[in-house]
């Protein structure tokens, strides 16, 4: 069999001995996977399936002893490290050809202390995990709006969902993280011990070592909810969108809203003429007391008479599900974003005019209502600078047949280069395409706060270990 070899830090191949890959063997309770083993296939897909990248060894960590053990080989080989929560990377920057994966999908385990309202979260979580054994104490944290993405990446670059208006990102609600940095150590980060790495895990991804566990602060939030999802045809969205406008600026802040340019679904309460058309869903959810939700979410169900209106109370964690079944592993999708500062005729043209003419009826513009809690921490609080935009729009490309790929993922581009002009910069590093012009990526979400960044890493990761999803390497 030919020698293992593995991208080093240089981005060359390093070949590793076969006596080390077996020490290697030896000190993991978990499984190193390499090309040619039955598994290898299996667990080097991820969500997107565009992605098809051949790593060198994934190694299956079971615990923190696996991580050290795995990141003091890393190091002693000088080897790149991708690490891998939930893989659903939009690029799968978990992986890399030839690469050392660290995959954290066993270490799953969520310990609530109901008292404190706080929990300790493994780096290889879900949402799903998190809010299944937050929700049994009446309590959430606040993530992600799809159960199966992986609470690790998400969080290290901000993490939006329902409750950022109320509570602001993932990040403002981390009281601790376990990492192993680069000494092979596990290290406890928080406001009193390691400040500094605190800081720039709060946004600054995965540059500084494998996150072994999450600690977050959580909330009474259920155990029901009410969404609102109003249905309205596209060709009223010049109507529909002002009036969102205001009644987002009004709301409180327990009303979240993503006004969704998509397609209208294939339910029985969507007459059948509408199957399958470009509609505007003012999809929404109101986590405040539940007898108040009803009235909360009234006006985005008039602006006019909508197509069809799926609104309703629910449990809180099938609200976290809603959007899971439009979501399948294993599909294609190439996803962007642009922070935006208003949301006005011009704007709402563009949005109306891209959604008419996707390639793909699965794709979709996102118009995420941000502000309150998310813009009440400063911008240097945390790496992320962007905290004033009132508005964030997703573009989402997604389709079935691998041959679409071209067209779907020029109609993304098409649609952010279109939406650049109504924005002052900066885009959301958890839906950042394929990485492509990672200096406008790193400049545009950290601003200022880059050197800072490139200050932390030079002190806790020198030899660029950890590459991350975007590198930020380290200072001078
Ligand atoms: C269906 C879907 C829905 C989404 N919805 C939302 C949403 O509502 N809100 C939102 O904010 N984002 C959302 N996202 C984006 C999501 O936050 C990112 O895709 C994120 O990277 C997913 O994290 P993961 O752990 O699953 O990814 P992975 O692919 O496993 O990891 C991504 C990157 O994170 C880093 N990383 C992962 N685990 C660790 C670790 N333990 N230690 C150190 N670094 C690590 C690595 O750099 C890795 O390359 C969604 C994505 C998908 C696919």
């Amino acid at each position: 069999m030919d020698r293992l070899q593995l991208k080093n830090t240089e981005g060359g191949l390093t070949p590793i001995p076969p006596e080390a890959l077996l020490d290697l063997r030896n000190d993991l309770r978990g499984e190193v996977i390499t090309a040619g083993e039955a598994a290898y296939d299996a667990r080097r897909a991820v969500w997107n399936g565009l992605i098809d990248r051949k790593p060198g060894a994934l190694i299956r960590c079971t615990g923190v002893a696996d991580v050290m053990a795995a990141v003091r080989f890393a190091r002693r080989h000088h080897l790149a490290v991708f690490a891998k929560g939930g893989g659903h990377h939009v690029a799968g920057a978990c992986l890399a050809d030839n690469g050392l994966t660290l995959d954290l999908a066993p270490m799953r385990h969520v310990a609530v202390d109901p008292e404190r309202r706080t929990a300790w979260v493994q780096g290889g979580a879900t949402l799903g995990d998190l809010d299944h054994e937050t929700q049994a104490f009446g309590l959430a944290a606040p993530v992600g709006v799809v159960s199966a993405t992986g609470v690790a990446g998400l969080t290290l670059h901000g993490g939006m969902g329902w409750l950022l208006r109320r509570h602001g990102l993932s990040v403002d609600n981390l009281l601790s993280v376990a990492i192993v940095t680069a000494d092979g150590r596990l290290a406890k980060a928080n406001h009193h011990r390691n400040a500094d790495l605190f800081w720039a895990l709060r946004g600054g991804g995965g540059n500084f070592g494998v996150a072994t566990a999450f600690e977050f602060r959580l909330h009474p939030v259920g155990p029901r909810v009410w969404m609102a999802v109003p249905i309205y045809p596209l060709d009223r969205a010049a109507e529909v969108l002002p009036a969102f406008h205001e009644v987002m600026r009004a709301a409180p802040d327990d009303l979240m809203a993503i006004a969704v340019f998509w397609s209208a679904p294939e339910v029985p309460e969507v007459p059948a003429r509408y199957h399958g058309t470009p509609v505007v869903i003012l999809l929404a959810c109101y986590t405040g007391p539940f007898e108040k939700g009803e009235e909360h979410i009234a006006p985005l169900r008039r602006m006019g008479t909508p197509i069809a209106d799926l609104s309703g109370p629910r449990r809180w964690t099938d609200a976290q599900k809603f959007l899971d079944a439009d979501y399948p592993d294993g599909a294609f999708y190439y996803w962007k974003s642009v922070f935006l500062d208003r949301l006005d005729a011009e704007v709402v043209k563009v949005l109306a005019q891209h959604t008419a003419a996707r390639p793909s009826p699965l794709s979709s513009i996102d118009v995420w209502s941000l502000g309150r809690a998310m813009g009440r921490v400063g911008a240097g609080e945390t790496p992320l600078f962007r905290r004033d935009a009132p508005y964030m729009i997703g573009i989402e490309a997604n389709w079935q047949a691998r041959s679409a790929a071209e067209a779907n993922i020029a109609w993304a581009r098409a649609v952010f280069e279109d939406l650049r002009p109504f924005s002052r910069g900066g885009e959301y590093l958890n839906f950042p395409g394929f990485l492509e012009d990672q200096d406008r990526l790193l400049r545009g979400a950290y601003g200022p706060n880059l050197q800072r960044l490139r200050a932390v890493k030079a002190q806790y990761d020198p030899g660029n270990l950890f590459r991350g999803a975007l590198n930020i390497s380290p200072a001078d």
